[in-house]
């Protein structure tokens, strides 16, 4: 009996997301009050989604990382690998980005003051380059510089992969803080229904029904870069590799669908196995590939943050330059690795890319009230290329065997 009554998040998120706008649209003769009384609840909210970014990057990659520990006995796989992935991800943020910036003419500027944004001092390249690396293990998780803590991660991720079994203890460790700060994560987001209606009423009640139409048009975006990343992308790298995108496309149906409903890589990671293994690729490939893709493979994650990050900019009136463009594709390239394939992480993640070029982190919530529809496109992406990658490394092996 309370098992019926328990609404599932994604439809407490959409309530919540109907709500706003109904709430948003009678308050517009008094956006103040919408302001002082219900935008706190909403700062709370993205305080504990900053709050839990730092740690989730930290033990995600480190975990991601640490789960190489084979890469002797599967060498060939994991370098075909990671290079497979980081190339397909930083093209799936460029894409994001030149889409939306050939559209951004149509997002509008918005008037808030529930928005209000203060220009960073502009940096040089060298000076980017340069942050990136910590000089202290404290201050890039007190300051949450999110590309200084994933060098962390990764010069201890490597360090305990090169001790191996002397620190197993090392690696429990970091699997266990991973699964601890995951479950925080969760926590957070099951209050994503009240985070969504206080920020989102807020912003409604200020900018009338313009933000609506804006969000169909933002969505809109996304969905054509997840297409054409993944028509295109995908079926030219499966091409080059003489496999046949027909036959993948064909046998990964069930696992997109799955993908689309759940939102979750992680959760459609079994049915992606079976898939992909009629698809073409090995037991042997596919057990190693899908779950690291699940892991640090996000190109769909990727568009996204390459799309709400230039849609944010927009509507604040900003005008990124080239330098911070390179900015966002290096930092949605890491944000994805980051990313935990569970439905909502990639809006957490968001939060990184927007502070890496000095945007608000209050600009999610423009975008939140409609992040599961984001996040089901997403998600298939995601899903799409692990598994290509999988087909495509099994196809490389069997030709290097056969040489
Ligand atoms: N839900 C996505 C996934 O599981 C992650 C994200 O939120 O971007 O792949």
């Amino acid at each position: 009996m309370k098992e019926k009554c328990k609404l599932s998040l994604a439809s407490q998120i959409f309530i919540a997301l109907i709500l706003a706008i109904v709430v948003g649209l009678c308050m517009q003769k008094v956006p103040d009050i919408a302001s002082e009384y219900i935008k706190p609840f909403g700062t709370i909210f993205l305080n504990l989604v900053k709050f839990i970014v730092g740690p989730i990057v930290l033990f995600s990659i480190m975990a991601g990382i640490v789960s190489l520990r084979d890469i002797k006995k599967v060498g060939a796989i994991g370098g075909m690998t990671v290079l497979y992935y980081l190339c397909t991800t930083a093209i799936a943020v460029t894409i994001g980005l030149v889409v939306a910036n050939l559209a951004k003419d149509f997002f509008p500027v918005l008037a808030t003051s529930s928005l209000t944004y203060a220009a960073p001092k502009g940096s040089q390249p060298m000076d980017v380059i340069v942050n990136i690396f910590p000089s202290n293990f404290i201050n890039p998780l007190s300051s949450a510089n999110m590309l200084q803590i994933i060098v962390m991660a990764l010069l201890v991720g490597f360090a305990i992969i090169l001790l191996g079994e002397k620190v197993k203890s090392a690696i429990d460790t970091v699997n266990r803080w991973n699964e601890i700060f995951m479950k925080v994560m969760d926590m957070i987001l099951r209050l994503s229904p009240i985070g969504v209606f206080c920020l989102l009423t807020p912003v409604i009640a200020i900018n009338g029904t313009m933000i609506i139409g804006s969000l169909a048009k933002i969505l809109l975006v996304a969905y054509i870069c997840y297409v054409f990343h993944t028509v295109v992308v995908y079926s030219a790298a499966l091409l080059l590799n003489k496999c046949s995108p027909r036959q993948f496309f064909k046998e990964m149906f069930p696992a997109l669908v799955f993908a689309f409903s759940s939102a979750s890589s992680v959760g459609t990671l079994p049915l992606n196995m079976a898939c992909s293994q009629k698809a073409g690729a090995s037991k042997e490939v596919s057990s190693f590939v899908l779950p690291l893709g699940a892991t640090i493979n996000m190109d769909g994650t990727a568009i996204y943050q390459g799309v709400c990050t230039i849609f944010i900019a927009a509507c604040y009136g900003i005008d990124l330059s080239i330098g911070q463009m390179i900015t966002i594709v290096l930092t949605a390239t890491l944000a994805s690795i980051g990313t935990a394939g569970v439905p909502g992480a990639g809006m957490v993640m968001l939060a990184m890319v927007l502070t890496s070029v000095g945007l608000p982190v209050d600009g999610i919530a423009l975008v939140a009230g409609v992040d599961r529809i984001f996040d089901m496109g997403r998600t298939t992406v995601n899903i799409t290329g692990d598994a290509s990658c999988a087909v495509i490394v099994t196809k490389r092996l069997a030709g290097k065997k056969g040489e």
